[in-house]
Protein backbone atom coordinates (compact mmCIF):
# COMPACT_ATOMS: atom_id res chain seq x y z
CA UNK A 1 0.00 0.00 0.00
CA UNK A 2 1.26 3.35 -1.03
CA UNK A 3 0.45 6.71 1.14
CA UNK A 4 0.25 9.94 -0.72
CA UNK A 5 -0.38 13.03 0.95
CA UNK A 6 -2.48 15.67 -1.46
CA UNK A 7 -2.96 19.19 -0.86
CA UNK A 8 -1.55 22.81 -1.55
CA UNK A 9 -2.36 26.12 -2.10
CA UNK A 10 -3.78 28.86 -5.17
CA UNK A 11 -3.84 32.43 -5.60
CA UNK A 12 -2.50 34.59 -8.60
CA UNK A 13 -1.52 37.40 -6.55
CA UNK A 14 -0.28 41.01 -8.59
CA UNK A 15 2.08 42.87 -6.59
CA UNK A 16 1.09 46.16 -8.55
CA UNK A 17 -2.18 45.77 -6.58
CA UNK A 18 -2.63 48.09 -3.52
CA UNK A 19 -5.08 45.11 -2.19
CA UNK A 20 -4.06 42.71 0.15
CA UNK A 21 -5.44 38.89 0.13
CA UNK A 22 -6.18 37.55 3.66
CA UNK A 23 -8.19 34.91 5.12
CA UNK A 24 -11.46 36.27 4.22
CA UNK A 25 -10.46 35.65 0.37
CA UNK A 26 -9.88 32.40 0.71
CA UNK A 27 -11.64 29.05 0.86
CA UNK A 28 -9.94 26.06 2.62
CA UNK A 29 -10.87 22.80 2.49
CA UNK A 30 -9.97 19.69 4.49
CA UNK A 31 -10.87 15.95 4.39
CA UNK A 32 -13.72 14.44 2.41
CA UNK A 33 -14.05 18.14 0.65
CA UNK A 34 -10.47 18.48 -0.36
CA UNK A 35 -10.53 15.12 -1.67
CA UNK A 36 -13.39 16.18 -4.20
CA UNK A 37 -10.84 17.87 -6.03
CA UNK A 38 -9.05 14.63 -7.09
CA UNK A 39 -12.31 12.55 -8.37
CA UNK A 40 -9.76 9.61 -8.93
CA UNK A 41 -9.67 9.11 -5.29
CA UNK A 42 -13.72 7.89 -5.16
CA UNK A 43 -13.07 6.43 -9.00
CA UNK A 44 -14.85 8.09 -11.99
CA UNK A 45 -15.01 7.01 -15.75
CA UNK A 46 -12.50 9.33 -16.59
CA UNK A 47 -10.21 8.86 -13.94
CA UNK A 48 -9.86 5.46 -12.85
CA UNK A 49 -8.75 4.66 -9.67
CA UNK A 50 -5.17 3.82 -8.57
CA UNK A 51 -5.36 0.13 -6.21
CA UNK A 52 -3.31 0.30 -3.78
CA UNK A 53 -3.23 3.91 -3.07
CA UNK A 54 -4.37 6.40 -0.62
CA UNK A 55 -4.81 9.27 -0.75
CA UNK A 56 -4.05 11.28 2.33
CA UNK A 57 -6.03 15.13 2.54
CA UNK A 58 -3.78 17.72 4.12
CA UNK A 59 -5.02 21.25 3.62
CA UNK A 60 -6.34 23.29 0.21
CA UNK A 61 -6.76 27.31 0.10
CA UNK A 62 -7.88 28.65 -3.31
CA UNK A 63 -9.08 32.26 -3.52
CA UNK A 64 -9.70 34.45 -6.36
CA UNK A 65 -6.89 36.23 -8.23
CA UNK A 66 -5.78 39.41 -6.13
CA UNK A 67 -2.93 40.92 -4.12
CA UNK A 68 -0.21 40.11 -1.90
CA UNK A 69 -1.68 37.61 0.53
CA UNK A 70 -1.00 38.80 4.52
CA UNK A 71 1.94 36.84 6.06
CA UNK A 72 -0.12 35.82 8.66
CA UNK A 73 -2.55 33.97 6.72
CA UNK A 74 0.16 32.09 4.86
CA UNK A 75 2.23 31.07 7.56
CA UNK A 76 -1.16 29.87 9.43
CA UNK A 77 -2.17 27.88 6.81
CA UNK A 78 1.80 26.94 6.10
CA UNK A 79 1.87 25.61 9.67
CA UNK A 80 -1.28 23.57 9.47
CA UNK A 81 -0.17 22.18 5.96
CA UNK A 82 3.23 21.14 7.45
CA UNK A 83 2.22 19.99 11.04
CA UNK A 84 -0.07 17.37 9.07
CA UNK A 85 2.57 16.41 6.84
CA UNK A 86 5.03 15.95 9.91
CA UNK A 87 2.23 13.60 11.16
CA UNK A 88 2.06 11.89 7.88
CA UNK A 89 5.77 11.58 7.11
CA UNK A 90 6.16 10.11 10.93
CA UNK A 91 2.68 7.72 10.20
CA UNK A 92 4.97 6.23 7.05
CA UNK A 93 4.46 8.27 3.77
CA UNK A 94 5.88 7.45 0.76
CA UNK A 95 4.42 10.81 -1.95
CA UNK A 96 3.23 14.19 -1.78
CA UNK A 97 0.93 15.48 -4.47
CA UNK A 98 1.61 19.35 -4.57
CA UNK A 99 -1.14 20.76 -5.73
CA UNK A 100 -0.46 24.86 -6.17
CA UNK A 101 -0.95 27.21 -8.71
CA UNK A 102 2.84 29.07 -8.63
CA UNK A 103 2.07 32.63 -8.77
CA UNK A 104 1.18 33.16 -4.99
CA UNK A 105 3.01 36.42 -3.29
CA UNK A 106 3.35 37.05 0.32
CA UNK A 107 4.55 39.55 2.38
CA UNK A 108 8.82 39.62 2.10
CA UNK A 109 9.24 36.90 0.29
CA UNK A 110 9.85 36.57 -3.29
CA UNK A 111 9.05 32.92 -4.55
CA UNK A 112 6.46 31.56 -2.14
CA UNK A 113 5.91 28.29 -3.65
CA UNK A 114 9.35 27.40 -3.76
CA UNK A 115 9.54 28.14 0.26
CA UNK A 116 7.12 25.94 0.83
CA UNK A 117 8.40 23.12 -1.38
CA UNK A 118 11.81 23.33 0.18
CA UNK A 119 10.02 23.04 3.35
CA UNK A 120 8.13 20.07 2.54
CA UNK A 121 11.31 18.50 0.73
CA UNK A 122 13.14 19.25 4.50
CA UNK A 123 10.40 17.45 6.32
CA UNK A 124 9.79 14.73 4.03
CA UNK A 125 13.61 13.43 3.54
CA UNK A 126 15.20 12.22 0.05
CA UNK A 127 13.12 9.21 -0.38
CA UNK A 128 9.48 10.33 -0.08
CA UNK A 129 8.76 11.57 -3.62
CA UNK A 130 7.53 15.11 -4.74
CA UNK A 131 5.00 16.12 -7.45
CA UNK A 132 4.00 19.20 -8.26
CA UNK A 133 0.76 20.15 -10.28
CA UNK A 134 0.34 23.69 -11.61
CA UNK A 135 -1.16 26.16 -13.69
CA UNK A 136 0.88 27.43 -16.59
CA UNK A 137 0.65 30.97 -15.38
CA UNK A 138 2.28 29.86 -12.46
CA UNK A 139 6.25 30.05 -12.01
CA UNK A 140 9.53 27.84 -11.69
CA UNK A 141 11.64 29.06 -9.74
CA UNK A 142 15.32 27.22 -9.42
CA UNK A 143 14.06 26.24 -5.63
CA UNK A 144 10.83 24.76 -6.76
CA UNK A 145 12.33 22.65 -9.44
CA UNK A 146 14.75 21.60 -7.14
CA UNK A 147 12.89 20.53 -4.30
CA UNK A 148 10.25 18.22 -6.50
CA UNK A 149 11.03 15.32 -8.21
CA UNK A 150 8.51 16.05 -11.02
CA UNK A 151 6.70 19.02 -12.24
CA UNK A 152 4.21 19.33 -14.56
CA UNK A 153 1.19 22.28 -15.47
CA UNK A 154 -1.85 22.98 -17.67
CA UNK A 155 -1.27 22.64 -21.66
CA UNK A 156 -4.65 24.44 -22.19
CA UNK A 157 -5.50 28.41 -21.64
CA UNK A 158 -8.34 29.37 -21.20
CA UNK A 159 -7.85 26.28 -18.59
CA UNK A 160 -10.24 23.08 -19.49
CA UNK A 161 -7.44 20.55 -18.25
CA UNK A 162 -7.24 21.48 -14.71
CA UNK A 163 -8.50 18.08 -13.19
CA UNK A 164 -6.60 15.89 -16.29
CA UNK A 165 -3.41 17.64 -15.17
CA UNK A 166 -3.77 17.01 -11.02
CA UNK A 167 -4.16 13.10 -12.49
CA UNK A 168 -1.50 13.34 -14.51
CA UNK A 169 0.65 14.48 -11.90
CA UNK A 170 -1.15 11.82 -9.70
CA UNK A 171 -0.49 8.52 -12.39
CA UNK A 172 3.84 10.21 -12.54
CA UNK A 173 3.58 10.26 -8.81
CA UNK A 174 2.14 6.87 -8.73
CA UNK A 175 4.74 5.65 -11.51
CA UNK A 176 7.82 6.85 -9.85
CA UNK A 177 6.81 4.85 -6.52
CA UNK A 178 5.83 1.72 -8.50
CA UNK A 179 9.27 1.56 -9.95
CA UNK A 180 11.93 1.64 -7.08
CA UNK A 181 14.97 1.31 -8.76
CA UNK A 182 14.20 3.81 -11.42
CA UNK A 183 15.96 6.88 -12.01
CA UNK A 184 14.07 9.93 -13.42
CA UNK A 185 15.61 13.11 -14.56
CA UNK A 186 14.08 16.36 -14.45
CA UNK A 187 15.66 19.30 -17.40
CA UNK A 188 14.45 23.00 -16.94
CA UNK A 189 15.25 25.84 -19.30
CA UNK A 190 14.11 29.18 -18.32
CA UNK A 191 12.84 31.18 -21.05
CA UNK A 192 13.65 34.95 -21.12
CA UNK A 193 9.98 36.01 -22.42
CA UNK A 194 7.27 36.96 -20.22
CA UNK A 195 3.87 37.28 -21.73
CA UNK A 196 0.76 39.24 -20.35
CA UNK A 197 -2.74 36.92 -19.75
CA UNK A 198 -4.27 38.27 -22.72
CA UNK A 199 -1.38 36.91 -25.29
CA UNK A 200 -0.94 33.36 -24.12
CA UNK A 201 -3.78 31.65 -25.78
CA UNK A 202 -3.68 28.08 -26.40
CA UNK A 203 -6.44 28.09 -29.04
CA UNK A 204 -4.86 30.17 -31.29
CA UNK A 205 -1.04 30.16 -32.83
CA UNK A 206 1.43 30.06 -31.71
CA UNK A 207 0.38 28.73 -28.45
CA UNK A 208 -1.72 26.19 -30.29
CA UNK A 209 1.33 23.91 -32.17
CA UNK A 210 3.91 25.36 -29.16
CA UNK A 211 1.84 23.17 -26.43
CA UNK A 212 0.88 20.97 -29.68
CA UNK A 213 4.34 19.76 -29.44
CA UNK A 214 4.46 18.28 -25.95
CA UNK A 215 2.21 15.40 -27.37
CA UNK A 216 5.18 14.04 -29.90
CA UNK A 217 7.97 14.39 -27.34
CA UNK A 218 6.06 12.36 -24.83
CA UNK A 219 6.59 9.00 -25.26
CA UNK A 220 5.29 7.31 -21.98
CA UNK A 221 8.78 5.57 -21.35
CA UNK A 222 12.13 7.67 -22.09
CA UNK A 223 10.24 10.88 -21.95
CA UNK A 224 7.27 10.84 -19.28
CA UNK A 225 6.24 14.65 -18.88
CA UNK A 226 6.92 17.80 -20.53
CA UNK A 227 5.50 21.03 -19.66
CA UNK A 228 5.79 24.68 -20.67
CA UNK A 229 5.05 27.39 -18.23
CA UNK A 230 4.00 30.76 -19.46
CA UNK A 231 4.90 32.22 -15.81
CA UNK A 232 3.00 35.37 -14.33
CA UNK A 233 3.35 38.65 -15.51
CA UNK A 234 2.06 40.71 -12.90
CA UNK A 235 4.73 40.13 -10.05
CA UNK A 236 8.00 41.79 -9.97
CA UNK A 237 9.82 38.56 -8.84
CA UNK A 238 12.81 37.00 -10.63
CA UNK A 239 10.85 33.71 -11.09
CA UNK A 240 8.89 35.59 -13.21
CA UNK A 241 9.73 34.08 -16.69
CA UNK A 242 9.15 31.00 -19.33
CA UNK A 243 10.03 28.19 -18.05
CA UNK A 244 10.14 24.29 -19.78
CA UNK A 245 10.48 20.83 -17.69
CA UNK A 246 10.32 17.87 -19.00
CA UNK A 247 11.28 14.63 -17.19
CA UNK A 248 11.33 10.92 -17.52
CA UNK A 249 14.30 8.21 -17.23
CA UNK A 250 16.07 8.45 -20.53
CA UNK A 251 18.86 11.70 -19.68
CA UNK A 252 19.51 12.39 -23.05
CA UNK A 253 15.82 12.21 -24.55
CA UNK A 254 14.64 14.22 -21.24
CA UNK A 255 17.22 16.88 -22.14
CA UNK A 256 16.66 16.89 -26.33
CA UNK A 257 13.16 17.23 -25.67
CA UNK A 258 13.84 20.22 -23.01
CA UNK A 259 15.81 21.77 -25.25
CA UNK A 260 13.82 21.54 -28.25
CA UNK A 261 10.52 22.95 -26.34
CA UNK A 262 12.63 25.95 -25.26
CA UNK A 263 14.05 26.61 -28.27
CA UNK A 264 10.55 26.95 -29.98
CA UNK A 265 9.46 28.75 -27.67
CA UNK A 266 11.89 31.34 -27.95
CA UNK A 267 11.63 31.12 -31.87
CA UNK A 268 7.79 32.42 -31.87
CA UNK A 269 7.98 34.42 -28.49
CA UNK A 270 7.38 37.67 -31.03
CA UNK A 271 4.39 35.89 -32.62
CA UNK A 272 2.00 35.99 -29.36
CA UNK A 273 -0.57 38.31 -30.04
CA UNK A 274 -3.61 39.28 -28.44
CA UNK A 275 -6.77 37.22 -28.82
CA UNK A 276 -8.94 40.02 -29.88
CA UNK A 277 -8.74 43.85 -31.18
CA UNK A 278 -6.88 46.40 -28.51
CA UNK A 279 -6.78 50.11 -28.21
CA UNK A 280 -5.99 52.43 -26.10
CA UNK A 281 -7.95 54.25 -23.50
CA UNK A 282 -9.03 57.41 -25.50
CA UNK A 283 -9.41 55.51 -28.82
CA UNK A 284 -11.75 52.58 -26.98
CA UNK A 285 -13.68 55.22 -26.02
CA UNK A 286 -14.19 56.74 -28.83
CA UNK A 287 -15.18 53.03 -30.80
CA UNK A 288 -17.25 52.81 -28.09
CA UNK A 289 -19.30 55.81 -28.35
CA UNK A 290 -19.34 55.64 -32.16
CA UNK A 291 -20.29 52.04 -32.53
CA UNK A 292 -22.65 51.34 -35.18
CA UNK A 293 -24.08 48.23 -32.84
CA UNK A 294 -25.17 47.36 -29.56
CA UNK A 295 -24.41 46.24 -27.35
CA UNK A 296 -20.74 47.07 -27.63
CA UNK A 297 -18.15 45.43 -24.82
CA UNK A 298 -15.16 47.32 -23.84
CA UNK A 299 -12.68 45.30 -21.60
CA UNK A 300 -10.68 47.17 -18.81
CA UNK A 301 -8.08 44.90 -19.16
CA UNK A 302 -5.75 46.37 -16.55
CA UNK A 303 -7.69 46.12 -13.86
CA UNK A 304 -9.10 42.73 -14.80
CA UNK A 305 -10.04 41.30 -10.96
CA UNK A 306 -9.74 37.96 -12.58
CA UNK A 307 -5.68 38.24 -13.07
CA UNK A 308 -5.41 40.03 -10.10
CA UNK A 309 -6.95 43.77 -10.58
CA UNK A 310 -8.58 45.31 -7.31
CA UNK A 311 -11.14 46.42 -9.66
CA UNK A 312 -11.52 49.72 -8.65
CA UNK A 313 -9.70 51.83 -11.00
CA UNK A 314 -11.26 54.50 -12.95
CA UNK A 315 -9.18 55.26 -15.52
CA UNK A 316 -11.09 54.13 -18.65
CA UNK A 317 -14.54 54.62 -17.15
CA UNK A 318 -14.23 58.61 -15.92
CA UNK A 319 -12.35 59.34 -19.27
CA UNK A 320 -15.28 57.31 -21.46
CA UNK A 321 -17.82 59.23 -19.09
CA UNK A 322 -15.75 62.74 -19.93
CA UNK A 323 -16.29 61.77 -23.32
CA UNK A 324 -19.83 60.91 -23.42
CA UNK A 325 -20.84 64.45 -21.67
CA UNK A 326 -18.67 66.03 -24.25
CA UNK A 327 -20.49 64.57 -27.04
CA UNK A 328 -23.80 64.97 -25.60
CA UNK A 329 -24.37 61.24 -25.96
CA UNK A 330 -27.98 59.26 -25.74
CA UNK A 331 -26.22 56.02 -25.69
CA UNK A 332 -26.85 53.82 -22.50
CA UNK A 333 -23.78 53.26 -20.88
CA UNK A 334 -23.06 50.46 -17.88
CA UNK A 335 -20.33 50.16 -15.79
CA UNK A 336 -19.97 46.83 -14.58
CA UNK A 337 -18.72 47.67 -12.30
CA UNK A 338 -16.49 49.59 -9.32
CA UNK A 339 -15.28 47.87 -6.35
CA UNK A 340 -16.22 50.58 -3.69
CA UNK A 341 -17.52 49.12 0.00
CA UNK A 342 -17.28 53.03 0.95
CA UNK A 343 -20.00 54.44 -1.43
CA UNK A 344 -22.37 51.48 -0.95
CA UNK A 345 -22.17 52.27 3.12
CA UNK A 346 -22.53 56.04 2.50
CA UNK A 347 -25.43 55.56 0.01
CA UNK A 348 -27.29 52.34 1.31
CA UNK A 349 -30.03 54.62 2.99
CA UNK A 350 -29.71 57.65 1.16
CA UNK A 351 -28.87 59.48 -2.20
CA UNK A 352 -26.01 62.20 -1.89
CA UNK A 353 -25.79 65.01 -4.62
CA UNK A 354 -22.32 63.69 -5.43
CA UNK A 355 -19.51 60.89 -4.03
CA UNK A 356 -16.27 60.11 -4.71
CA UNK A 357 -16.06 56.78 -6.34
CA UNK A 358 -13.47 54.10 -6.66
CA UNK A 359 -9.60 54.41 -6.29
CA UNK A 360 -10.11 54.21 -2.46
CA UNK A 361 -7.23 52.22 -2.32
CA UNK A 362 -3.46 54.10 -2.43
CA UNK A 363 -3.75 53.41 -6.27
CA UNK A 364 -0.50 54.70 -8.95
CA UNK A 365 -2.73 54.16 -11.43
CA UNK A 366 -6.47 56.58 -10.90
CA UNK A 367 -7.84 58.59 -8.42
CA UNK A 368 -11.59 58.57 -7.01
CA UNK A 369 -14.03 59.96 -9.06
CA UNK A 370 -16.51 62.82 -8.32
CA UNK A 371 -19.89 61.10 -9.35
CA UNK A 372 -23.24 61.73 -8.97
CA UNK A 373 -25.04 60.10 -5.88
CA UNK A 374 -28.12 59.33 -7.17
CA UNK A 375 -29.22 55.89 -6.41
CA UNK A 376 -31.39 53.88 -9.50
CA UNK A 377 -31.04 50.39 -7.94
CA UNK A 378 -29.94 48.67 -4.60
CA UNK A 379 -29.47 44.89 -4.71
CA UNK A 380 -27.63 42.06 -2.98
CA UNK A 381 -25.57 39.65 -4.51
CA UNK A 382 -24.56 36.80 -3.88
CA UNK A 383 -20.76 37.49 -4.86
CA UNK A 384 -20.38 41.39 -5.09
CA UNK A 385 -22.23 41.60 -1.97
CA UNK A 386 -24.46 45.03 -1.02
CA UNK A 387 -24.25 47.01 -4.49
CA UNK A 388 -25.83 50.67 -5.52
CA UNK A 389 -26.62 51.42 -9.01
CA UNK A 390 -25.68 54.98 -9.68
CA UNK A 391 -26.55 56.92 -12.84
CA UNK A 392 -26.12 60.60 -14.67
CA UNK A 393 -28.72 60.43 -16.81
CA UNK A 394 -28.35 57.34 -19.21
CA UNK A 395 -24.80 56.74 -17.97
CA UNK A 396 -24.88 54.01 -15.16
CA UNK A 397 -22.06 52.77 -12.87
CA UNK A 398 -22.66 49.39 -10.60
CA UNK A 399 -20.58 50.22 -7.26
CA UNK A 400 -20.04 46.70 -5.19
CA UNK A 401 -19.29 46.16 -1.69
CA UNK A 402 -17.16 43.18 -2.57
CA UNK A 403 -14.37 42.88 -5.12
CA UNK A 404 -16.65 41.55 -8.48
CA UNK A 405 -16.47 40.34 -11.90
CA UNK A 406 -19.37 40.31 -14.33
CA UNK A 407 -18.97 38.05 -16.56
CA UNK A 408 -21.92 36.16 -16.84
CA UNK A 409 -25.54 36.90 -17.90
CA UNK A 410 -26.98 36.06 -14.86
CA UNK A 411 -24.83 38.44 -12.98
CA UNK A 412 -25.98 41.33 -15.24
CA UNK A 413 -29.66 39.84 -14.47
CA UNK A 414 -29.28 40.23 -10.78
CA UNK A 415 -28.16 43.85 -11.33
CA UNK A 416 -31.15 44.54 -13.03
CA UNK A 417 -30.23 43.88 -16.64
CA UNK A 418 -31.31 40.60 -17.76
CA UNK A 419 -29.94 40.21 -21.54
CA UNK A 420 -28.65 43.06 -21.26
CA UNK A 421 -31.62 44.91 -22.67
CA UNK A 422 -31.26 48.39 -23.97
CA UNK A 423 -27.71 48.73 -23.33
CA UNK A 424 -25.59 50.50 -25.71
CA UNK A 425 -22.12 50.47 -24.81
CA UNK A 426 -20.92 47.92 -21.51
CA UNK A 427 -17.40 48.28 -19.92
CA UNK A 428 -16.42 45.16 -17.61
CA UNK A 429 -13.20 44.24 -15.75
CA UNK A 430 -12.45 41.96 -18.00
CA UNK A 431 -10.12 40.28 -20.31
CA UNK A 432 -11.09 38.64 -23.41
CA UNK A 433 -15.31 38.12 -23.29
CA UNK A 434 -16.17 34.99 -21.14
CA UNK A 435 -18.88 33.02 -23.42
CA UNK A 436 -21.70 34.68 -22.23
CA UNK A 437 -20.53 38.48 -22.94
CA UNK A 438 -19.00 36.95 -26.11
CA UNK A 439 -22.17 35.28 -27.26
CA UNK A 440 -24.30 38.69 -26.27
CA UNK A 441 -21.73 41.47 -27.78
CA UNK A 442 -22.61 43.02 -30.77
CA UNK A 443 -18.64 44.44 -31.37
CA UNK A 444 -15.86 44.31 -28.32
CA UNK A 445 -12.18 45.86 -27.74
CA UNK A 446 -9.68 45.49 -24.87
CA UNK A 447 -8.85 48.73 -23.64
CA UNK A 448 -4.96 48.56 -22.79
CA UNK A 449 -5.92 50.82 -19.43
CA UNK A 450 -3.47 51.21 -17.08
CA UNK A 451 -3.50 49.00 -13.70
CA UNK A 452 -1.90 46.59 -11.44
CA UNK A 453 -2.91 44.14 -14.30
CA UNK A 454 -1.63 46.16 -17.07
CA UNK A 455 -1.42 44.41 -20.30
CA UNK A 456 1.32 46.32 -22.06
CA UNK A 457 4.25 44.96 -19.47
CA UNK A 458 6.88 47.91 -19.80
CA UNK A 459 4.67 50.72 -18.68
CA UNK A 460 4.55 48.94 -14.95
CA UNK A 461 7.48 49.45 -12.62
CA UNK A 462 9.95 46.11 -12.20
CA UNK A 463 12.82 46.20 -10.68
CA UNK A 464 13.27 42.80 -9.80
CA UNK A 465 13.04 41.15 -13.02
CA UNK A 466 15.64 38.52 -14.52
CA UNK A 467 17.20 40.28 -17.10
CA UNK A 468 17.50 40.39 -20.21
CA UNK A 469 13.77 39.56 -20.85
CA UNK A 470 11.26 40.13 -23.66
CA UNK A 471 9.76 42.40 -23.91
CA UNK A 472 11.88 44.52 -21.90
CA UNK A 473 15.09 44.14 -23.86
CA UNK A 474 16.26 43.48 -26.48
CA UNK A 475 19.08 40.61 -27.56
CA UNK A 476 21.40 40.99 -30.58
CA UNK A 477 21.71 37.69 -31.20
CA UNK A 478 19.77 34.75 -29.90
CA UNK A 479 20.47 33.39 -26.02
CA UNK A 480 21.74 30.22 -25.82
CA UNK A 481 19.14 28.60 -23.48
CA UNK A 482 21.05 26.42 -21.02
CA UNK A 483 19.49 23.29 -20.00
CA UNK A 484 19.72 22.14 -16.04
CA UNK A 485 19.19 18.80 -15.41
CA UNK A 486 18.53 16.75 -11.92
CA UNK A 487 17.81 13.31 -10.71
CA UNK A 488 15.28 11.65 -8.28
CA UNK A 489 18.42 10.01 -6.85
CA UNK A 490 19.18 12.61 -4.31
ZN1 LIG B 1 -3.74 30.46 -15.54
Amino acid sequence: MLRIAVGGIHIESSTFTPYMSGEGDFTVTRGEALLARYPWVAGSERFPRFEGVEWVPLVHAGALPGGVVTREFYESWREEFLAGLRREVAAGLDGVLLDIHGAMSSEGLLDVEGDLASQVREIVGPRVRVSTSMDLHGNVSEALFEACDLLTCYRTAPHVDAVETRFRAAELLVRLLAEPGVEVFRARVAVPVLLPGEKTSTVVEPGRSLYGLIAGLVDGRGVWDAAIWMGFPWADQPRCHGVVVVSGPDRGAVEAAAARLGDEFWARAGEFEFVGPTAGVDEACELALSAGVSPFFVSDTGDNPGAGGVGDETVLWSRLWERWRELGSVKRVLVASVYDPQVVDLLWERDLPEVLVGAKLPSQFSVPVAFPGRVVRRFVDVRAGRCVVLADGLFEVIVTENRMQYARELDFAAAGFPGFAGLDVVVVKIGYLEPDLAAASAGWVMALSPGAVDQDLPRLPYSRLSRPLVPFDGFGSDPVLGVEVLSSVR
